[in-house]
């Protein structure tokens, strides 16, 4: 756990959110700023900056945070597609140091995105 960091916070509890699901590996809660009717953040309970900062250890836990993606997806009735995107880095829109998974679903996502 990082002690500045807001999803540690909110996986702790000492942050508020819209929690949806969770287990011993992942936490799943409602983004405060929805892009789409269902917005949903998956994160791993351990610290882990970003997708950059992934190594093949990391392996069964990105599968299970994928896996669970298309679980959670299926449970909000995505049956018409979805996105699941990982911001990572600067360039790639990271505003979180901590990696997680938007799982936006609810209208039809443009291609190229922005
Ligand atoms: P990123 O830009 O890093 O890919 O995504 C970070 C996401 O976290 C954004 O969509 C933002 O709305 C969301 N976010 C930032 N702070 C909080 C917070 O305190 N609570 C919740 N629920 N979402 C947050
Ligand atoms: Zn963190």
């Amino acid at each position: 756990m990082s002690s500045d960091c807001i999803f540690c916070s909110i996986v702790a509890g000492t942050i508020p959110a819209k929690r949806v699901y969770e287990d011993q590996l992942c936490l799943c809660f409602a983004d405060a700023n929805p892009q789409a009717p269902t917005h949903l953040l998956i994160v791993p309970k351990a610290h882990i900056a970003s997708l950059a900062h992934a190594e093949e250890a990391h392996a069964p836990l990105l599968g299970h945070l994928m896996a669970k993606a298309a679980e959670l997806a299926r449970g909000a009735g995505l049956e018409h597609g979805y996105r699941v995107v990982i911001n990572t880095g600067p360039d790639g829109g990271q505003t979180v140091d901590h990696l997680h998974l938007h799982l936006l679903g609810g209208r039809h996502m443009g291609w190229p995105p922005g």
